[in-house]
């Protein structure tokens, strides 16, 4: 499993607005179990962009950290084209 620098860039758009409102939700970027993260990571590479049709779209996870109970996960399919953005 890599975690590369090259996907810390960033793109300009829909990406930073939504990890911006992430991050004030209390997410921050981490990996959910690991079926979970596969499972997902396979809907993000066979998931079409809506604005440019591309596949193979980046799948960035978030976890919220919870003081008591489990922690909350919501996930972001990245264009790698276009930069277009949706939460899952
Ligand atoms: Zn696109």
């Amino acid at each position: 499993m890599t975690q590369g620098t090259a996907d810390e860039r960033a793109v300009s758009g829909p990406f930073v607005e939504l990890d911006a409102q992430l991050r004030i939700d209390g997410y921050r970027p981490g990996r959910p179990a690991s079926h979970i993260a596969a499972d997902d990571e396979l809907v993000c590479t066979l998931h079409a962009c809506r604005r440019c049709r591309a596949t193979r779209l980046q799948y960035r996870p978030y976890l919220q950290s919870a003081q008591n109970g489990p922690r909350r996960y919501r996930m972001l399919a990245v264009c790698r084209l276009c930069g277009e953005a949706e939460e899952f």
